[in-house]
């Protein structure tokens, strides 16, 4: 059995064999004071190297190992039954997965797949943990969204509207939750170099892309792929600085429900906010693209002049 033990704080968190997850898990677990028991949990325990390595002396102090798959209720279930009276303080939910592509190219069972592990996961989570905290008047959940989950983004059609379900269904939650003294947080984060990310641009720039017509292919491996490219390496932060932003979030007395962690991004969400008819973003990100595509370095720069102080402060810093 997992245990918590002392005055720790028993933090659960999915998908920890590697990016944000295993950050987290590594940062909370190597805690100065041992404020934290962390149990990192994983689809495939044999995937446990990197995080073991990272952890050092944590591992099977702080730190112990249990397998999930957030997709699984019978795997979700006996995780959460093998902790010590199913207690968790915190539950970070950050398993998920990207698509990125023109959608007539994507089949509909792709499309689901992200849905089972980005919505359905993250809800089966909070449905098995969820009554324990209620019960106790006590406890924290976190999910980790995405800037996507505000504001949608071409050619990640399908990953941005599986954070937006999250974030519509998180929203909804709060409310309730907030009667029973449980908080819920958002984490939403910009672009983060990981190995995922790195592939993902990889092979979508070699993929053929069957169903979508050669214009629209052009558009995307022509223009989208080197503007993200562009915009990865201009803005993109890195895990350690989100895994820095959900430690604060925990730690803090009052947690913020929303909690941006690029402040590069503020004047992306203020605009859309400044005009509910979706015009001014649908026509700044068109221009942005197929306009302005070639500058977006200078693109970029002016975006950086754009995040004043005021909207500095809406976002959660890693430092
Ligand atoms: P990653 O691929 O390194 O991490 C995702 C983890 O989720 C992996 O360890 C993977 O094995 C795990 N996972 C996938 N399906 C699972 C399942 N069914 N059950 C349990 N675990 C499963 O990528 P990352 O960038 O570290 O992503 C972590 C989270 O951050 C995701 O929710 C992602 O949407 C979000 N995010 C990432 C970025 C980015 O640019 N990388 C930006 C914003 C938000």
């Amino acid at each position: 059995m997992a245990s918590g033990g002392g005055e720790q704080k028993v933090v659960l968190i999915t998908g920890c064999s590697s990016g944000i997850g295993l950050r987290i898990a590594v940062l909370l677990a190597r805690d100065e004071h041992k404020r934290y028991h962390v149990i990192a949990t994983m689809r495939n325990l044999k995937k446990k190297d990197q995080l073991v390595e990272a952890a050092g002396d944590a591992y099977g102090k702080t730190l112990t190992l249990l397998a999930l798959d957030v997709c699984s209720d019978d795997s979700v279930r006996q995780c959460i039954d093998s902790v010590k009276d199913r207690h968790i303080d915190v539950l970070v939910n950050n398993a998920g997965v990207g698509l990125l592509g023109p959608v007539e190219s994507i089949s509909m069972d792709e499309m689901k797949k992200v849905f089972e592990t980005n919505f359905f996961g993250t809800v089966r989570m909070i449905k098995e943990v969820m009554p324990d905290m209620k019960k106790r008047r006590d406890g924290h959940i976190i999910v980790m969204s995405s800037v996507m989950g505000l504001q949608g983004v071409v050619f990640n059609d399908v990953y941005t509207a599986s954070k937006f379900a999250i974030e519509g269904f998180c929203e909804s939650m709060a409310v309730q939750l907030l009667k029973f003294n449980v908080k819920l947080s958002m984490i939403e984060p910009g672009p983060v170099h990981t190995e995922f990310e790195t592939k993902m641009m990889e092979e979508v720039a070699k993929m053929e892309y069957p169903g979508a017509d050669a214009d629209t292919v052009r558009y995307f491996k022509d223009v989208y792929i080197p503007s993200s490219i562009d915009i990865f390496e201009a803005l993109g932060q890195r895990p350690d600085d989100i895994a820095k932003c959900t430690k604060k979030v925990i730690e803090s007395s009052r947690p913020r429900f929303r909690n941006l962690t690029n402040n590069l991004y503020t004047p992306i969400v203020a605009m859309k906010y400044a005009d509910e008819t979706g015009g001014l973003s649908v026509h700044t990100f068109y221009n942005l693209l197929f306009n302005f595509g070639s500058l977006m370095h200078i693109t970029m720069s002016i975006l950086k002049c754009l995040t004043c102080n005021c909207l500095r402060r809406r976002t959660i810093s890693p430092d």
